[in-house]
């Protein structure tokens, strides 16, 4: 049977409308949800991702804030920003685009951020909020994307053995908490593999749900996964490709032309996990501003 196909365009779109319908509904009760996104230095992805997001935001309604630092802003003045912003009632997420330029301290940018305005979920307080399964808190938009995927294409994590590949704090490490949580999109075995695994490709076959996040271009073949498993792919990699006027494209960390005939279902790159981690940013900015007055 082929594989189903879990597009992340397609659930991303979902989400979105559903969370419109949510702003018009925040909007007509006088609370419109506003998200500030803060770019330090001309880094072009960076801005490219910046601008896409403030976007989105103009797409589903929500308020707006994009600041646009020169390379040179110092620590101090980054601070000042970020406060202005904690202090600001109109604004209710706070993303500062990572990453900044070497000068600044990206965990004490991090840790000035308000936690109830954290959207990205990288706070402490947050990080500690997803270990422990309080719900009040972020998570970080990819993860929590990968697990709305899998919720949205009906895959049962209850019980099943999922592996994730790769452990930082930005994707592996909190997918990781989200899937050992108890309830929906939960409940599951869970491996975390990484580049110390001995026997990472026995560890990979293993996996009822295989989670890539290591940023190797095609590193998962169909010899990794065994018949009938579920493949989310989080890597983004760019390779060249002279038939492509840009000069490269974008592949994932899975083969995906090998590994699908052997999956239940795959996400594919592009069009997989990318649109969902900017539809959860804009959720995680929705529940910021719906736990306004009601922290505690
Ligand atoms: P990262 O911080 O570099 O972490 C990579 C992880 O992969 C590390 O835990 C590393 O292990 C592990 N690893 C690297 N090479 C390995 C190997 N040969 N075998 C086993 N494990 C290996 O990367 P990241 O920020 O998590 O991002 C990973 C990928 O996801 C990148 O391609 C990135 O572009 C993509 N990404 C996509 C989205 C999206 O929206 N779609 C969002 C975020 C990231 P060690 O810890 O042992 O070094």
């Amino acid at each position: 049977m082929p594989p189903q196909i879990i597009s992340g365009t397609a659930i991303a779109e979902k989400v979105l409308a559903e969370l419109q319908a949510e702003i018009t509904t925040l909007k007509a009760a006088g609370r419109t949800p506003g998200l500030a996104v803060v770019l330090v230095g001309d880094n072009p992805a960076s801005r490219s991702y910046v601008r896409a997001k403030d976007r989105m935001c103009q797409k589903i309604g929500l308020h707006s804030e994009k600041l646009e630092l020169p390379a040179t802003t110092t620590q101090e003045e980054l601070l000042t920003v970020v406060e202005r912003l904690n202090n600001d009632p109109a604004i209710h997420g706070i993303l500062v685009q990572s990453p900044p330029p070497k000068h600044i301290d990206e965990q004490a940018v991090i840790l000035a951020i308000n936690p109830a305005k954290d959207v990205d979920g990288f706070h402490p307080v947050n990080v500690g909020k997803l270990a422990i399964g309080d719900p009040s808190g972020f998570v970080p938009c990819t993860p929590l994307g990968c697990q709305r995927l899998l919720i949205e294409a009906g895959v049962e994590t209850a019980g099943a053995h999922v592996v994730m590949l790769g452990r930082s704090m930005l994707v592996g490490k909190p997918f990781a908490l989200l899937m050992m949580g108890k309830g929906k999109g939960g409940d599951a075995t869970v491996t975390v593999a990484h580049s110390r695994t001995r026997d990472l490709r026995a560890t990979m076959r293993s996996a009822d749900v295989l989670v890539v996040a290591i940023g190797k271009a095609n590193f998962v073949t169909a010899d990794d996964v065994r018949e009938g498993a579920v493949v989310i792919d989080v890597g983004i990699n760019q390779i060249d490709d002279a038939t492509n006027p840009c000069g490269y494209r974008l592949v994932g960390d899975v083969d995906f032309a090998g590994v699908a005939p052997k999956a239940a279902a795959i996400t594919p790159v592009p069009g997989g996990v990318g649109p969902m981690t900017i539809a959860m940013l804009m959720a995680n900015t929705v529940k910021a501003c719906k736990l306004t007055g009601h922290e505690g």
